[in-house]
């Protein structure tokens, strides 16, 4: 995929991401996973994934870096690049839980990069959920 980021760039915050998962608390699985977020300001807020007991309360990497993004820098941030790792040396892209949260900040040309089975791949966020909520397309579909 062609992003208007660098490579360099995209692959920092790889290894940023990587780093997170250093963090990570998953007991139960031992999937551990990190993700990063390069946000407009140049800032970058990254999460690991924290399981429970009660397997269904696990939040991901993804929606933890995107919860303290916003905890720390408020409503209005905005995502310019997304990347997920594991230590696990799996497959990891973006659950859709998350693609759907993150959606709420990323713009289509929000640059992700994921471990997929066939290597490390870059996508835009419109590739990854294209069909997500939007509350615009409710409002569209009650004028129709
Ligand atoms: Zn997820």
């Amino acid at each position: 995929m062609k992003t208007s980021l660098s490579q360099m760039t995209l692959d920092d915050l790889s290894r940023d991401a990587t780093l997170a998962a250093e963090k990570s608390y998953s007991p139960y699985s031992g999937f551990r996973v990190g993700a990063a977020l390069l946000l407009d300001t140049g800032k970058i807020v990254v999460g690991t994934n924290v399981e429970n007991v009660s397997y269904g309360l696990t939040i991901c990497a993804e929606r933890a870096a995107l919860v303290r993004a916003v905890s720390e820098f408020g409503p209005g941030i905005r995502i310019a690049a997304v990347a997920v790792a594991n230590l696990n040396g799996a497959a990891s892209p973006p659950c859709g839980a998350c693609r759907q949260v993150l959606a709420e900040f990323a713009g289509p040309e929000t640059a992700i990069v994921f471990p997929a089975a066939s290597g490390k791949t870059t996508m835009r966020f419109d590739e990854v959920l294209p069909f997500g909520f939007d509350m615009k397309l409710k409002q569209r579909a009650d004028k129709a």
